[in-house]
């Protein structure tokens, strides 16, 4: 079977939006009569002025910022965000809390499934099947992305193992041990693998991983292509976030991903005035609208990712909106000398042109008057000595050519950058006033 489900991700355009309509004006009347935050956000507007899409857009926004503040009030920990009863929740998850105090997100057993059901798209396009056995690299604690993964491959009839509560080593023996053919990653931890892999003796391809799913940051295509030839697998990128879900996934042909709909609504607005919807090609704020979650229902949700919109039409037949790449975080998005820098550019330059550097950090310092930014690049073992002068030049050179600022590179020796998990922090900008992501 090609699609998870053949109806839902075939259903013409004109479809596709009469169901939406029809999701978003109950999630809309549900929250408003479930919860103390939209009680008071959308107090004065009633469901029968949304008559169209278009009219989605006069709504006003949900942002993490009110979350966290409407979450101070009973019931204890969700508070005014919770839809329904505090009994009906039977699984706690949270935000990650590195941007501030974390947001708790109540689940029922009803909502948590549909979470499930949207994953199980994710995964059957990246085109895991039952005869794949997951291996999933972490322990999930209480942060929400792996545990959805865990349950939707259950679903989709996949084997997975956890593989929690080993460190690197343990677990490569662990996917020697039990051949796993799939692995759901980080970007940074597959590459991290593939390294310690290689010291233990181990050619990373050797390990039978055909397939790879990674998640928690956004992934450069030049990532992505190096990850496949390290392992000689295929392997997709999807984007989501604990609040929203996961809400689009790359399909077998590689080229950007499908927004899950009608699971979700996703508007991609320009990111001056979040009012109007870019063209194809453009960069926007993907503000995201879950139409089927009830106990902890957002509606117009600002994930601040930014996105470049897609094409409406795929070779592998879905019909459902795309969004060609996905360009970093809105946050991470800053001046620097006057110049609109991305730290994702960086990334892609060196794992497309620079295989010799293991690990790199970015490091944007005020100097005086002027701003600094240093690139630290930590490279191979291997390379030799007299190499390194000309790495660094040709770095200061691409990276010019790249981000039209001048670098300063600094090489570093193997072994001293921090090693990440979970997500690289691999951007420091060190100005007063900036914050620290
Ligand atoms: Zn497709």
């Amino acid at each position: 079977m090609k699609y998870w489900n053949p109806y839902l991700e075939t259903l013409s355009r004109e479809d596709l939006n009469k169901i939406e309509l029809s999701y978003f004006r109950n999630i809309f009347s549900f929250a408003k009569n479930n919860t103390i935050l939209y009680r008071d956000k959308l107090k004065g507007i009633d469901s029968n002025d949304i008559k169209t899409l278009d009219d989605v857009k006069n709504l006003p926004f949900t942002d993490k910022e009110e979350l966290r503040k409407y979450q101070e009030m009973a019931p204890y920990p969700y508070g005014g965000v919770l839809g329904g009863k505090i009994e009906d929740v039977t699984t706690f998850r949270q935000t990650s809390g590195t941007t501030g105090k974390p947001v708790y997100v109540p689940e029922t057993y009803e909502s948590w499934q549909w979470r499930i059901e949207a994953w199980c798209h994710i995964l059957y396009m990246a085109g895991f099947r039952p005869h794949h056995r997951i291996f999933l690299p972490f322990g999930y604690n209480v942060y929400v992305a792996f545990w959805e993964a865990h349950y939707a491959s259950e679903k989709l009839g996949c084997e997975l193992i956890p593989g929690g509560a080993l460190d690197t080593k343990g677990r490569i023996h662990k996917v020697i041990e039990t051949r796993a053919n799939g692995m759901m990653n980080t970007p940074t931890y597959g590459l991290h693998i593939a390294e310690e892999a290689k010291k233990m003796g181990i050619e990373p391809a050797s390990l039978g991983i055909e397939r790879m799913l990674c998640a928690g940051e956004p992934m450069p295509s030049a990532t992505r292509l190096k990850l496949e030839e390290i392992y000689r697998c295929d392997v997709y990128d999807h984007i989501g976030g604990t609040e929203p879900c996961a809400w689009a996934g790359m399909c077998e042909a590689k080229d950007g991903m499908h927004i899950i709909e009608p699971f979700f609504l996703v508007e991609i607005l320009d990111r001056e005035t979040l009012q109007r919807e870019v063209g194809e090609g453009e960069i926007g704020v993907a503000v995201v609208t879950p139409l089927g979650r009830r106990s902890f229902p957002l509606i117009r949700f600002n994930t601040k990712d930014l996105v470049i919109k897609g094409e409406g039409s795929c070779p592998c037949g879905r019909t459902s909106g795309k969004i060609k790449e996905v360009v970093g975080r809105t946050d991470d998005l800053r001046k620097v000398r006057g110049v609109l820098f991305s730290p994702k550019t960086v990334e892609e330059v060196i794992r497309k042109e620079f295989q010799e550097v293991e690990e790199f950090e970015i490091i944007v310092e005020r100097r005086g008057l002027m701003d600094v930014i240093l690139l630290r690049a930590e490279v191979s073992p291997q390379l030799p000595v007299g190499s390194i002068e000309q790495t660094r030049t040709r770095l200061v050179e691409s990276l010019k050519i790249a981000t039209n600022l001048s670098f300063h590179v600094i090489i570093e020796p193997p072994g001293s950058l921090p090693r990440y998990m979970l997500k690289a922090k691999r951007f420091r900008d060190m100005r007063e006033g900036e914050r620290n992501e």
